[in-house]
């Protein structure tokens, strides 16, 4: 089982010490640590077999390297970090912050354009999905068929239902690869080449169930992610270690 575990640590840690012990805690070759920005370098110079990866970017990526765009940060800044990997389209970033399809989509173009790996997140709210898997499956199409927009090339689409974020409520992993399923055919016909990732209350109790289902090509970690004993333990059930 190759499953990939991204460690989406949100605005955690508050020190670069505590960052360097949680990074030194979740260094393993399937594991993507995505720390806010101030601690990329740090967790870079702090891991051997993990990658790193970024919460965030900005769409614009001038040929001379930088630009008038204050608090932003561009897809080449990302890389001389040594980030291989960003998120994209969190759903906290569309409650909190307000970004769009339209804005997501941007960036999902100039990340992939910089050779950036990109982990594109969609799922529903609660609202959608109480009307059944249908609906939530006719959210997440609209949401990805504008992201993905003349996108093509390698793409991870974390599957994130917004009900199950930090919730304690996993989604049924029966419907989440029902829905893995779904977003591959979708994108079959693009020129887009995916793997489907769960995210929503992933912890070492419920990871082993998730990760059985070969639609499921990993799971993106909060909240546990934060917690390096109880993160460990995930990476090894993933590994099959325990
Ligand atoms: C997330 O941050 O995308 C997430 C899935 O969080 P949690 O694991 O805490 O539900």
């Amino acid at each position: 089982m190759n499953k990939l575990l991204v460690a989406n640590w949100k605005m955690n840690p508050t020190t670069a010490r505590e960052a360097i012990k949680l990074a030194k805690a979740s260094n393993h070759k399937n594991v993507v640590i995505c720390p806010p920005f101030p601690f990329l370098n740090a967790v870079k110079k702090n891991i051997t077999a993990a990658s790193l990866g970024a919460q965030d970017v900005f769409w614009e990526s001038p040929p001379a390297g930088g630009g008038a765009y204050t608090g932003e940060v561009s897809p080449a800044m990302l890389k001389n970090a040594g980030a291989r990997y960003v998120i994209i389209g969190h759903s906290e970033r569309r409650r909190y912050v307000g970004e769009t399809d339209g804005m997501i989509n941007k960036k999902v173009l100039a990340t992939l354009f910089a050779g950036l790996k990109v982990i594109l997140c969609v799922g529903e709210p609660k609202a959608v999905r109480k009307n059944g898997l249908a609906a939530a499956k006719a959210f997440v199409k609209k949401q990805l068929l504008a992201d993905t927009r003349g996108a093509h090339g390698k793409l991870i689409v974390a599957y994130e239902p917004v009900w199950a974020i930090g919730s304690g409520t996993p989604d049924d992993p029966k419907d989440t690869a029902e829905m893995a399923r779904f977003i591959r055919n979708l994108l079959k016909s693009s020129k887009i080449d995916v793997v489907v990732i769960y995210g929503g209350s992933v912890t070492s109790k419920n990871i082993g169930r998730i990760m059985s289902y070969g639609e499921i090509g990993g799971a993106l970690v909060g909240g546990a992610s934060l917690h390096s004993h109880e993160f460990k333990t995930m990476i090894q059930i993933v590994s099959h270690k325990k």
